[in-house]
Formats: structure tokens, C-alpha cells, sequence
């Protein structure tokens, strides 16, 4: 019988343990009087005792509950319109206590989804956010359901900020990012995946704090190589190939997700934090697996404590954001980041030797840009032209009167300013406080006290 190839276990990862569900007289996990033969591998791995601890936390969560009702959660999906994506928003919009949904899908319906996702034929050459955004209205239309028609790496890390990110990606490369949002914004990341060939439907849950586990700490060499070098002159996305999963196996999947997530809902408290629950629905196999923080992890496990602005991109400009920080305009090892994104400074075309100058981050470029007027070839950004933050010694005195939303950042984009010593990360607002007038001088910004409009963010905690 084919079993799901059990990987040498990494560094602080213990060994699995399963129990079948198959051929008994009586369903494994509801069997009271017979808890599941979980036995401690390694300290803190879930016990007899320990599910009475949670028992009674289940008991504690009808008060919480309640109160989970009236303030209502913020889930963020990404991969709403997928195979399991297109499954689970209907659950969650089902479920109580959920006050508001953000999908994220670049994606449209085509005919060949029909079989593999929860669409009709009328939802066909749709947004895949936009149909799931209209049904989960339908089903509940109190809750607030936001599309966003754009991939998840684009989108402005504060327009994902949100109590839960629920994964229903298609590619390891996009897990890690998702994993990197959830990780900056101190959000729950409950990702879920399937895999067909042996009908496995599989669904993990992280939460960043000290010493817990996040998505890149079970990785070793083989799936950074896996995931592919994105080489910094790469600027189309890479396409992913199809998972060609049946519905079944990514309801399954979705139901395992909704399941967590009803758990997160009643009892505040992430029961599997660090834990991967995986069906094998080809053999009725079914495996709990705890993972551990891996010192040797390339993340770096940082969640940033992040300031609100009022201003716009188009009301800051370069200058002004170092100001944001005293320090940060005199040191010379000062430097400002774009919340993990590359900024961009010269094209170049492989093909006739096209070369073209722009200040702009990679993920902002437009095609226009990207493409050569000569001979119509994708431009490439040599590694030189490429960098993840703008030292303020190298900063040509024109750029540092430019704008940040010429630069393609966004509102609710982050960005951050590092005096060489601490570096300090603000959301870019949305709404200007003095309408378009960038071109206004840092002192009358100053005068006018708008830099001191910063507003501490306020994050709801489960
Ligand atoms: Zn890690
Ligand atoms: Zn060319």
C-alpha cells in the first residue's frame, strides 16, 4: 500500500504518530472511554491530560464565544476562488463569530475549473474573488466581504492585516510568503493543501510567537531548491502548474481548515498551534504531527511592531521618510526598506541592449515598463540595480525629493527606518490629510504638525 513519504524528521521536528479510522467497530475520535493512543514523543507534545486541558478550555470559550460574536473576526484567505479556496468561503461565511471576510485571488474561472472547484458555469470568465465575495454574501449579508483581484504578493501588507490568514495556496513559494505576512502582522496562519495522487488533504496551523514553528522551519536544502532561486533580474511571476486535485479532496481540505478555525473561534487559544493534521484518504490513514522551532531556520521570525500613518504615499517623500525617524536623516548608515520589497533602478534588454532607468519597486513595475520598446522583450534588472533598502549616504539629492507613491508604493504599504541601530516600520495611510499637496516642504509639514499625526496601530488579539 503506497503510504505518504514520511520525511527524515529536520531538526526539531519529532516523529509522527497515526492511528486508523478504517475498519473498527467505532469511530477513532469520538470514542471517549478510548482517547487516541497519542503518547508523549517529546515534552509538551499533546497527552491524555493535556485533552482535558483542553476540554476545559472548550468549556471557558461558551463565554468567549459570545464575545468573539459581538466583536467579530477578521479572516484574510488567500486563494479564495481555488480548489480549496472556493470550498472554505462558504464555511467561514457560515460561521458564527466571523465579522468580516478579505479574499485574495488575481485569478479568473475557466471551464476546465468546473470539476475541481465549487463554481457553476455562470461564474465562468469571473474574478475568482469577486464570485466567492458575491456567495458569501448571499449566505450571510452581515458580513463584511472585501475582494482584492490581485496576488497575494502584491497586495500591501495593510490591506492583509486581519486576526486569521488562511492559506489556500497552490506552490510552496507562495506558502512562504504567506508565512512572511502572517509572521510580520502577527496574525495566525492556518495553511491548508492537498496532494492528489494519494488523496491527501492536509492542514497545519502557526502562530508566531517565541519558540513556535513557523511554515520554513520543516524545510531543509531540497525545498529552498524546490521553491527555485528567484533571481533578482526575474520580474514576470513564475507560473504554477496545476494541482489537478478532485473537489473532494479540496473540500476535505477545506473542511479540515474551517474546522481549525471554528476551534481559534471558540476558545481564543490555537489548540494545534504547531501542528499538522493530514488525512490519507486513499488508506483512511490519519496523522498529527507537532513541529518544533528550528534554530537553523532561515526566517527570521520577526513580527514588527508597526505605527499607522495618516499620510499618503503621495504626501511623503523620500526625505521626509527618514525624518520619521530623529536620527535617521544624520547617520549615514541610515536606510530605508519597503517592507521586504526590492526597489528597482535600471532596466536592461537581453536582447538589443536596451537599457532604461527607473526608481521603482519590482512588484509595482507596469508592463509598459517591463517590456522593451525596440524589440518587445521582457527587460531584465541586473543584481547591481536591485536593492531591498535605500542608504541614505547613496541618495542622489533629486531622489530624496521624489514621492514614495512614485516609487509604486501604495497605502497601506509598510515601510521602515533604520537609524543603523533600531529600525522603526509604518503603514502608509490612505486618505491624505491635506489632499494632493506633496510638493510641500518638510518644514511646513512640520509646522503644520502633520508628521506628529502618527497614530499607535491598535491590534485585536484573539
Ligand atoms: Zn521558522
Ligand atoms: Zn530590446
Amino acid at each position: 500500500m503506497p503510504r505518504y513519504p514520511v520525511r527524515a524528521a529536520t531538526p526539531g521536528t519529532i516523529s509522527r504518530r497515526d492511528f486508523t479510522a478504517g475498519p473498527m467497530t467505532r469511530p477513532a475520535r469520538s470514542a471517549k472511554a478510548r482517547p487516541p493512543p497519542w503518547t508523549p514523543v517529546t515534552r509538551g507534545h499533546r497527552n491524555n491530560s493535556d485533552m482535558k486541558t483542553i476540554r476545559s478550555n472548550s468549556l471557558r470559550s461558551v463565554q468567549r464565544k459570545d464575545t468573539s460574536v459581538h466583536a467579530g473576526l477578521h479572516l484574510v484567505i488567500a486563494g479564495a476562488g481555488g480548489n480549496i479556496g472556493s470550498h472554505l468561503v462558504p464555511l467561514l461565511a457560515r460561521q458564527p463569530g466571523v465579522a468580516r471576510l478579505t479574499l485574495v485571488d488575481f485569478d479568473r474561472y475557466e471551464a476546465k475549473n468546473l470539476c475541481s472547484q465549487d463554481i457553476e458555469p455562470a461564474d465562468l470568465s469571473q474574478p475568482k474573488a469577486e464570485v466567492q465575495a458575491r456567495r458569501a454574501r448571499r449566505i450571510n449579508p452581515k458580513l463584511e466581504v472585501r475582494p482584492i483581484l490581485d496576488r497575494l504578493e502584491n497586495v500591501p501588507l495593510g490591506r492583509l492585516r486581519g486576526d486569521v490568514l488562511l492559506g489556500c495556496l497552490d506552490s510552496k513559494a507562495s506558502r512562504r510568503f504567506a508565512n512572511e505576512i502572517a509572521w510580520r502582522l502577527g496574525m495566525k496562519f492556518i495553511d491548508a493543501g492537498v496532494e492528489a495522487s494519494a488523496l491527501l488533504a492536509r492542514v497545519n496551523t502557526y502562530v508566531p510567537a517565541e519558540d513556535q514553528p513557523c511554515y520554513e522551519c520543516a524545510w531543509d536544502e531540497r525545498d529552498y531548491a524546490e521553491t527555485g532561486t528567484r533571481h533578482p533580474c526575474d520580474l514576470a511571476v513564475p507560473k504554477t502548474p496545476p494541482t489537478n486535485a478532485p473537489a473532494c479532496l479540496g473540500a476535505l481540505a477545506a473542511a479540515l481548515q474551517a474546522i481549525e478555525c471554528e476551534k481559534l473561534l471558540r476558545s481564543g487559544v490555537a489548540a494545534t498551534a504547531g501542528e499538522q493534521v493530514l488525512i490519507e484518504a486513499a488508506t483512511h490513514h490519519h496523522y498529527l504531527t507537532r513541529f518544533s522551532r528550528n534554530p537553523k531556520c532561515r526566517f527570521d521570525h520577526a513580527t514588527w511592531a508597526i505605527t499607522a500613518l495618516r499620510e499618503t504615499p503621495r504626501d511623503l517623500t523620500i526625505d521626509d521618510a527618514f525624518s520619521l525617524v530623529p536620527a535617521g536623516k544624520q547617520t549615514a548608515t541610515a536606510s530605508l526598506g519597503f517592507g521586504g520589497r526590492s526597489l528597482v533602478q535600471r532596466l536592461n534588454c537581453p536582447g538589443c541592449g536596451f537599457s532604461r532607468r527607473v526608481f521603482k519597486l519590482r512588484e509595482r513595475l507596469i508592463v509598459r515598463e517591463r517590456s522593451c520598446p525596440k524589440c518587445q522583450r521582457e527587460l531584465l534588472a541586473a543584481g547591481f540595480y536591485v536593492s531591498r533598502r535605500l542608504i541614505r549616504s547613496e541618495l542622489a539629492p533629486d531622489a530624496a525629493a521624489r514621492t514614495l507613491a512614485s516609487l509604486g508604493l501604495c497605502a497601506g504599504d509598510v515601510i521602515s527606518v533604520s537609524d543603523g541601530v533600531t529600525e522603526k516600520f509604518f503603514e502608509l495611510g490612505a486618505q491624505s490629510c491635506r489632499g494632493n499637496t506633496a510638493g510641500l516642504s518638510r518644514q511646513l509639514r512640520r509646522s503644520a504638525g502633520a508628521l506628529k499625526r502618527v497614530q499607535p496601530f491598535r491590534r485585536r488579539t484573539l
